[in-house]
């Protein structure tokens, strides 16, 4: 991914990233080019929309998206399930955590079951699945 950041964009998702890794416990990807991809379209998204925004969806409109929390990094599925579509918080492997996903999650069918090497961290939302899975029926996001 190849996109002009500003400095200080970047060195805000980069502190974000090194603390959510400690507080969720969960590790960033041992492929530093996948780290690196998304923490560039995070960046990007603070410098155009004001806010990090998910970058590995795609939005029919973004600023619209952006008004919502659903997919501000960390999104709801990662604080809810712990679940990082971009593989930007996974477990030392790489793979994400599938664990609480509901069974019909694209995330389940896509990795299997992927257990959570620490349980007793991250999830601050975790009360909230039953608000996200209504949401992902009514606004598809
Ligand atoms: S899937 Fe969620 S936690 Fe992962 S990078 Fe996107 S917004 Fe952040």
């Amino acid at each position: 991914m190849s996109r002009n950041v500003s400095n200080e964009a970047l060195q805000r998702i980069r502190r974000f990233v090194e603390k959510y890794c400690a507080k969720s416990g969960t590790s960033t990807h041992p492929d530093k080019d996948v780290t690196e991809a998304v923490v560039l379209g995070l960046a990007y998204h603070i410098d155009t929309l004001g806010k990090p925004l998910c970058p590995c969806r795609f939005y029919p409109d973004k600023k619209e998206e952006a008004r919502h929390r659903t997919w501000i990094c960390a999104c709801d599925d990662m604080q809810i399930y712990k679940y990082c579509h971009c593989l930007l918080f996974v477990d030392e492997q790489g793979r994400p955590i599938t664990e609480y996903l509901p069974d019909d999650h694209e995330g389940r069918k896509t990795y299997g079951l992927v257990k959570d090497p620490t349980p007793d961290q991250g999830r601050a939302l975790r009360n909230m699945a039953a608000e996200r899975e209504k949401e992902r029926k009514e606004r598809s996001s």
